[in-house]
C-alpha cells in the first residue's frame, strides 16, 4: 500500500499526552490524505505509554509502533522511525503538545509549493524554564559560529520533509545523531514556518541536563572541527606568554636583581598550563569517544516488539 505522509512520535513517559495528541494529530493528518500512518516510537518508557499505543494499534490500522528495549535517546527514536516509515512525505512531532499537530496542515502546503523541508521554526516558547530557553538560546548561536553548515536558530526537529531527504539520512552513517543538523547538510530547498510553542500538555520533560549536554556535544563535534583548533590555538597563546614570562624572569634576575623567591608565581604557571591542557585533552576526548563509538558500530536501537511490517 502506498503511504502519502508518515507523522513519526517519540514516546517517552508520554501517558497523558498519547491520547490527545492522537486525537488531533488523527483529525488534521485525516484531512491531508486518507493514506497515512502515526508511528510511535516507544523509548523505554516506565509508564502505561506502551499499553495506550497498543490500544490505539488495535483501533485503527494506521496506527504503527516500535517498542525500544529500553531508553536510547529522542534523536535515536526519531530515526528508528525514520528508519521504518513508509510515507512519502515524513513529520517529525514532539508527543508533548508542544509542536500544535494544527501547523502541519501549513507545512503540508509549503510543500506543494515545491520545497523538500518545511521546519517550524519557534517565535517564542512559554512554559520552559529560563535556564533551559537561555542555554538553548546560546546553543543555536555559538553552533552557527563554529560551523559551515546553515544550521538553522531556534529551530527543534518538528518539521515535514520529503521522502528524499530521509533517503540521505538513511545513508548517513555516523551514530551520534543530530538531525537538525544532518537535514540542512542533505540541502535540497528547505523553507520554514513561525510559530508559538505551546506549553508541555501533561508530564515532564524527558530531557535532563545530562541528555542536553550530551546532544549539545553531539551537534558541535559532528559539525565543527573548531574545538579541536582552539586546543591549538590555546597551546600557541600559553607558550607565548610563558617564552614572555621568561624573558622577564631573566630580566628580573640579572638586570633589576628585584626578585623573591617566587612561590605564587610558579604555583599560577604550573595550574595555569595544566589547566589549559586538561581542557584540550577533553576536547580531544570527546572526539575520540564518538570516533570509538563509530568504529564500534553497534546497532543504534534494540527493538523488543513491533507491528511495522519488515520491508526484507
Ligand atoms: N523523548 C524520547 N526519549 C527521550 C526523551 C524524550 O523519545 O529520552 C521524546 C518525548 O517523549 C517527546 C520528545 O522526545 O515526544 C521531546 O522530549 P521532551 O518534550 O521531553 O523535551 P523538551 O521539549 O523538554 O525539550
Ligand atoms: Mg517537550
Amino acid at each position: 500500500m502506498k503511504v502519502e505522509i508518515s507523522v513519526i512520535i517519540p514516546i517517552y513517559n508520554e501517558e497523558k499526552n498519547i491520547s490527545p495528541l492522537y486525537e488531533r494529530v488523527k483529525k488534521v493528518i485525516s484531512n491531508i490524505s486518507d493514506s497515512h500512518e502515526l508511528l510511535f516510537v516507544n523509548d523505554g518508557s516506565m509508564d502505561n505509554s506502551l499499553k495506550l499505543i497498543k490500544e490505539l494499534a488495535r483501533m485503527d490500522s494506521s496506527v504503527k509502533f516500535i517498542n525500544f528495549s529500553r531508553n536510547f535517546g529522542h534523536q535515536i527514536a526519531v530515526t528508528a522511525g525514520l528508519d521504518k516509515c513508509l510515507g512519502n512525505h515524513i513529520v517529525i512531532i514532539d508527543a508533548d503538545l508542544q509542536d500544535p499537530p494544527e501547523l502541519i496542515v501549513e507545512m503540508q502546503k509549503k510543500m506543494s509549493e515545491g520545497y523538500e523541508v518545511v521546519y517550524a521554526r519557534r517565535r517564542t516558547r512559554v512554559g520552559e524554564s529560563f535556564l533551559k530557553k537561555f542555554t538553548a538560546k546560546m546553543f543555536y548561536r555559538i553552533l552557527s559560529k563554529i560551523t559551515s553548515v546553515k544550521i538553522p536558530l531556534d529551530t527543534g526537529d518538528f518539521r515535514i520533509m520529503d521522502r528524499k531527504i530521509v533517503d540521505v539520512l538513511k545513508e548517513m552513517p555516523e551514530q551520534q545523531k543530530f538531525l537538525r543538523g544532518q537535514i540542512s547538510w542533505a540541502g535540497f530547498r528547505q523553507t520554514y514556518i513561525e510559530y508559538d510553542r505551546d506549553q508541555r500538555n501533561a508530564g515532564e520533560t524527558g530531557y535532563t541536563y545530562k541528555k542536553m549536554i550530551r546532544f549539545a556535544l553531539d551537534g558541535i563535534t559532528g559539525f565543527s572541527n573548531l574545538p579541536l583548533k582552539f586546543a591549538t590555538i590555546a597551546g600557541f597563546i600559553v607558550s607565548g606568554v610563558t617564552f614572555l614570562v621568561s624573558l622577564y624572569a631573566l630580566y628580573a634576575r640579572f638586570v633589576s636583581k628585584d626578585f623573591v623567591p617566587g612561590w605564587t608565581s610558579l604555583i599560577l604557571a604550573v595550574l595555569f598550563i595544566g589547566g589549559v591542557q586538561l581542557i584540550c585533552i577533553g576536547i580531544i576526548g570527546e572526539y575520540m569517544s564518538r570516533l570509538s563509538a563509530n568504529v564500534r558500530k553497534r546497532p543504534l536501537y534494540i527493538v523488543d516488539e513491533s507491528n511495522v511490517a519488515s520491508k526484507d
